[in-house]
């Protein structure tokens, strides 16, 4: 082993430290769930995606299990060279009329989708629009493209800005770019609000650019059964790529881009990911289509989500909890200060609570919060008791 190396890897590893930037992953020794055994302590989980508490349901897991038995567990090459199985197909056909889009293409993640999907669609004669919030897997998606897209040079927009994007649109023109791209998460991953995606593709169509929105958080939340953004908007046959994540409210694994036919084939030859990674296995393509058969026709989990979000983020506006403007149940509670947050974090933790300290650089310095997730996994017992632990903890800051 290089010992410069080494001791590089340890100077880096220790300035994250002194920054309390450090993360030591804590271990779940229980299916996902509302109440969860973590680190060997039973305790509410209010940091999971598993919006629609499909994760560990019943249907899913025979589905799962179903599919072993036929497929075995992988599916033993890249997709277009042999790895694509009826089972994969089906989920495809199966998302594309869910989205009413003619296509869909999964990827084996939302992070995967972000990074093919992108530079494919992109040459070195256009230029990417985005707003500054945007998930890290749409940055690098962006930077893996050669087209421009920096800060610096005006192509990030302050976050939902409709004038700066317009502002964009209008030098993008000017400059000649041959093709525009808008990019925009649906839902916002920090703070809950929602893209304002009609004013986006009003824009879009009056300056000639097309749109890309990333629901990962929308999928399973908003929309007719959850089918993301576009359709809480009614804007279908107005996006050109929307992307899913298969691993947050369906509570597998995957990502997917939903658009039109030529998008599809256009991916199935350029996308990377696609062209040089293994696909799912056929059980999680199977559990995938087992989950989307719930969201479509059964709408207690998702009724039961907004009823749990709505609840959790009236009490904690009673008590006084700043929930930041969220609009969907991804519910931060504003602590502003760093320090105090990972205090909060931990003291709730003492008191059976898994919420996250969420702080610089993935929010802005100054920004902190305790980021919260009610979910349909949640009893209202599970909720009333974290709602206590925020109180009690608030109230030992305020003495200490
Ligand atoms: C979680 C997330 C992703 C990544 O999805 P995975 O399926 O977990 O890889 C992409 N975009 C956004 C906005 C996300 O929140």
């Amino acid at each position: 082993m290089n010992a410069d190396f080494q001791s590089w890897l340890g100077e880096q590893l220790q300035s994250l430290k002194d920054q309390h930037l450090y993360k030591v992953p804590k271990i779940l020794q229980s299916p996902a769930g509302g109440r969860v055994l973590m680190n060997g302590k039973e305790v509410v989980n209010l940091s999971s995606n598993n919006y629609l508490g499909l994760a560990n349901h019943p249907k899913v897991r025979a589905a799962a299990l179903e599919a072993i038995e036929k497929w075995g567990v992988g599916a033993g090459a890249v997709r277009w060279i042999g790895g694509t199985m009826s089972v994969h197909q089906e989920l495809e056909e199966k998302l594309a009329k869910f989205k009413h889009t003619e296509a869909v293409l999964v990827f084996t993640g939302g992070f995967t989708a972000n990074s093919g999907c992108i530079p494919a669609c992109l040459t070195n004669h256009d230029v990417v629009i985005s707003d500054e919030l945007n998930h890290a897997s749409i940055i690098d998606g962006v930077r893996l493209s050669s087209a421009s897209y920096r800060k610096g040079d005006g192509w990030v927009y302050p976050h939902k800005d409709m004038d700066a994007l317009e502002f964009a649109l209008k030098k993008a023109n000017e400059q000649g770019f041959e093709k525009k791209m808008i990019i925009t998460d649906g839902v916002f991953s920090m703070d809950g609000d929602i893209a304002p995606l009609p004013d986006i593709v009003r824009l879009a169509e009056e300056y000639n650019a097309f749109v890309m929105v990333d629901d990962a958080h929308a999928s399973g939340v908003l929309g007719k059964n959850g089918a993301g953004t576009a359709s809480h908007f009614n804007l279908y046959g107005r996006v050109d790529i929307q992307l899913g994540t298969l691993s947050k409210a369906l509570g597998v694994m995957g990502g997917y881009i939903a658009g039109s036919t030529l998008l599809k084939e256009w991916l199935i030859n350029r996308g990377r990911p696609y062209l040089f990674s293994t696909g799912h296995p056929p059980m999680v393509a199977a559990a995938l289509i087992a989950a989307l058969d719930i969201m479509e026709n059964d709408p207690e989990p998702m009724n039961r989500l907004w009823s749990n979000a709505k609840c959790w983020k009236n009490a904690l506006a009673d008590e006084g909890f700043d929930t930041m403007g969220s609009e969907t149940p991804i519910t931060p509670v504003y602590v502003g200060d760093e320090g105090k947050a990972q205090e909060m974090e931990r003291l709730l933790w003492e008191e059976g609570v898994y919420a996250l300290a969420i702080v610089f650089p993935t929010v802005g310095r100054g920004k902190a919060r305790i980021r919260t997730m009610p979910s349909a996994a949640h009893t209202e017992e599970d909720l009333s008791l974290a709602l206590n632990a925020f109180k009690k903890v608030r109230d030992k800051l305020k003495t200490a």
